[in-house]
């Protein structure tokens, strides 16, 4: 079976670095917020290209502090996407916030036009939360643009977008904050959860460093209402000596996949996302699109040829049932998201795929006949 993720591969890969990097925070005997953290810390931010990187306990967290570190009070309105993890939401209600859902473009991305016509329409709005999803980084030039117009805040979503950029852009420098996730399947995974801020800006990073930390500036000294949200050092070391070494390994590889998938897919039936800036999206995922009514069968065909595959994501996030009355609301119609929610379905993209294994997929793809 070709996997979506292969974690006894990379395992095989990495053991050596990983067992290494436990024995050297074992025998340093400190655990939590020391020199691992610090020093993973900044080779993040060196591979990201900004100032600063807060470790803390996951990509959600990340998100949660990133808001309240941007001034989010109880009731502020925030702009975002309904097409992606139900963390990105559920990160502005714990915060506080108030989640505005406006469609998304004809890649899944939130549709940037629409952002402005939002923020034209209603002076209120102050904060803007877009996700770079399946690592594409295409709405950065207008993104840019539109921050530049209005007096906003931009919180990155880059748990899907490490490493990408268009053109000379990056994703996570245009948005005040960046977060990211360490989530396993992400393309920059530890052994468990753990998650990071990004900012040039260093009075936000000192305040994300207190709010990670029950809101403590100094030992026993409390002027917020924090979280428990640390980076462990375990964590750290195994991120910063065995797999951010492999990052630019791995998106070379997964750029490799994407590129032969959008060359050898040539079946009709299978819609390959049309991504300008193809080669520098660092393809988290790799989305095609297939008729609603098909998509089933779709996903039943390529497992029956050996493919595994995913859907990104099946219900948008102001549909979940958890997603109470009132404490949210949606802008214009849903109609791309919705259409996009119900075609997806997600190919296997890891960087320990075979080009055997690549060639099986492209293969599986093209004898479906719809
Ligand atoms: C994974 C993910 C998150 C949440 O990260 P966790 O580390 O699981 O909390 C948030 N946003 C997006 C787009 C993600 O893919």
């Amino acid at each position: 079976m070709v996997l979506m993720n292969d974690f006894k591969r990379q395992w095989e890969d990495c053991r050596t670095e990983v067992a290494a990097a436990i024995d050297a925070v074992g025998s340093s005997g400190w655990y939590i917020l020391g020199g691992e953290v610090e020093r993973f810390e900044q080779a993040l931010a060196e591979y990201w290209g900004l100032g600063h990187a807060v470790g803390v306990a996951n990509g959600m967290d990340a998100l949660e502090i990133g808001l309240r570190c941007l001034g989010l009070r109880p009731g502020d309105k925030v702009l975002t996407t309904p097409l992606t993890a139900f963390a990105t939401t559920l990160a502005i209600m714990r915060a506080g916030g108030f989640p505005l859902f406006l469609d998304v473009d004809a890649n899944g991305q939130i549709d940037i036009d629409r952002c402005r016509q939002a923020l034209r329409g209603d002076p209120s709005i102050r904060m803007l939360l877009p996700v770079h999803l399946f690592g594409l980084a295409t709405t950065l030039p207008a993104l840019r643009e539109l921050a530049g117009e209005f007096d906003i805040w931009v919180l990155e979503d880059c748990a899907q977008s490490i490493g990408a950029a268009d053109g000379q852009m990056r994703a996570g420098c245009v948005g005040t904050i960046a977060a990211t996730s360490f989530y396993p399947t992400k393309n920059l995974g530890a052994l468990g959860d753990g998650g990071a801020l990004l900012t040039n800006n260093t009075e936000i990073a000192w305040q994300a460093r207190r709010l990670r930390n029950y809101g403590q500036s100094s030992q026993y000294v409390h002027d917020e209402l924090g979280l428990n949200s640390r980076l462990d050092e375990l964590h750290a070391a195994v991120l910063r000596r065995a797999f951010l070494p492999r990052l630019p390994r791995w998106t070379d590889r997964r750029r490799a996949i994407a590129e032969a998938y959008l060359g050898g897919i040539r079946s009709r039936h299978v819609q390959l996302l049309e991504v300008q800036s193809r080669s520098q999206a660092v393809w988290h995922l790799f989305p095609v699109l297939v008729p609603p009514q098909r998509r089933d069968a779709f996903r039943a065909f390529l497992k029956d040829g050996g493919v595994a595959s995913g859907i990104h994501y099946p219900t948008l996030v102001p549909d979940q049932a958890a997603m109470p009355a009132g404490r949210f609301s949606i802008i214009g119609e849903l109609t791309k998201a919705r259409q996009f929610a119900a075609s997806e379905v997600s190919l296997p993209i890891h960087p320990y795929l075979s080009d055997a294994e690549v060639e099986q997929v492209v293969a599986a793809c093209n004898r479906w006949t719809g």
